[in-house]
């Protein structure tokens, strides 16, 4: 930790704090101790500043006065979304990052760890694919909104520490999913659409409907073992360059392997389809946690069934307030 973290308590403010990673983040702080004596963490949702507007991202940066932002906030979505709105993921996502990190420069933030993503990685690539590459060649199509205006946040903290000393980083987290996610069937991410589909498949008696060819390959990370790295990294990564959250390559799996994990969570023993019509987006994104192994060699990662089966329970006892 920096000597200006150890002189004050920190204020931590978490932009995007009411979404899937900002709650998991909640928990750990409030019931795994993630809080140290003296700290004040603020959980923001967009309810109380609209980021993407830089006199209501001055307001609350006044108002909370933070030593350090961890930076989630983002328009956020599954591929099918993305492919109808990749204008919209570039511009609001531009506004809100040069926004955040502009305001946190300006009034003396210490730390910023913003949140990049494994899928804005390059589509034509080798593999694994680690920190060094996210720059070398077009995202794929499917999310080039977004990819760019992620990509821009790296580029922005550079400019940071070059011109003014400031040590903003970013994390690159694979797929993540877990409890408070979007379970929306048409703009959630996979295993969360996937497990609204298989529970409304299940009460209704139809068949469960999968879009693509469940071929295409991911690495899934629980949105507690995020929450666990993000404290980590916001306390004692030095960086200004990212770093990638993730499983090893190793447990990358097809969709389809992951869809079997749903239904036996939820119980649903009916017919399953793969909606070939649909696009499968990017085949793989392989990411190599490498670099986070030579820093946290023993980190235990939560395995996957353990966090669908956890993440399906939230569902089905949550229903009523989950984001449908
Ligand atoms: P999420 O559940 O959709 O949450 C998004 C958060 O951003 C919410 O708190 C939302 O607030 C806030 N937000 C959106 N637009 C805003 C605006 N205009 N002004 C202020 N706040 C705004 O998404 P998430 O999965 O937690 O994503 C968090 C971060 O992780 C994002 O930066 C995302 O790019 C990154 N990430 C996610 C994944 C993934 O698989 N989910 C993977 C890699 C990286 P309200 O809900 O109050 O509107
Ligand atoms: P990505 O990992 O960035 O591509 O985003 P997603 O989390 O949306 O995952 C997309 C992958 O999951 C593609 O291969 C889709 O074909 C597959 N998939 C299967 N069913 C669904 C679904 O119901 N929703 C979403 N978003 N993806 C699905």
């Amino acid at each position: 930790m920096d000597s200006q973290t150890k002189a004050e308590p920190m204020r931590v403010l978490v932009t995007g704090g009411s979404g899937l990673v900002g709650k998991a983040i909640e928990h750990v702080v409030k019931q795994e101790g993630g809080c140290l004596e003296g700290e004040q963490w603020t959980f923001l949702s967009s309810k109380e500043a609209n980021l993407v507007d830089l006199q209501q991202t001055r307001a609350v940066f006044e108002k909370y006065r933070p030593t350090h932002v961890i930076h989630l906030a983002a328009k956020v979505g599954g591929l099918y979304l993305h492919m109808k709105e990749n204008l919209h993921f570039l511009r609001d996502n531009l506004r809100i990052n040069d926004n955040v990190l502009q305001t946190s420069h300006e009034r003396g933030v210490t730390k910023v760890v913003s949140c990049l993503s494994s899928c804005i990685f390059p589509d034509k690539t080798t593999y694994p694919i680690d920190e060094s590459m996210i720059h070398n060649g077009p995202p794929h199509d499917s999310n080039f909104g977004y990819s760019h205006a992620k990509r821009m946040i790296d580029i922005q903290n550079r400019g940071y520490f070059a011109q003014h000393g400031r040590r903003y980083t970013a994390v690159i987290p694979t797929n993540v999913y877990g409890p408070y996610d979007n379970f929306n069937f048409e703009n959630g991410h996979v295993l969360s659409a996937l497990m609204h589909k298989t529970y409304a498949a299940k009460k209704e008696g139809t068949p469960l409907q999968v879009w693509g060819s469940g071929t295409p390959r991911r690495q899934f990370i629980y949105s507690l073992d995020v929450a666990r790295l993000f404290l980590w990294v916001l306390r004692e990564y030095d960086e200004i360059d990212p770093i990638i959250l993730s499983v090893g390559e190793e447990e990358e799996l097809p969709i389809k392997d992951a869809v079997e994990m749903i239904a036996d969570a939820l119980d649903f023993k009916g017919q399953i389809v793969f909606d070939t019509s649909k696009s499968d987006g990017q085949m793989k994104k392989t990411a190599s946690n490498a670099k986070l192994r030579r820093y946290l060699p023993d980190f235990t990662f939560t395995p996957l069934s353990e966090g669908i089966k956890k993440t399906c329970d939230w569902f089905v006892n949550n229903y009523d307030i989950a984001r449908t």
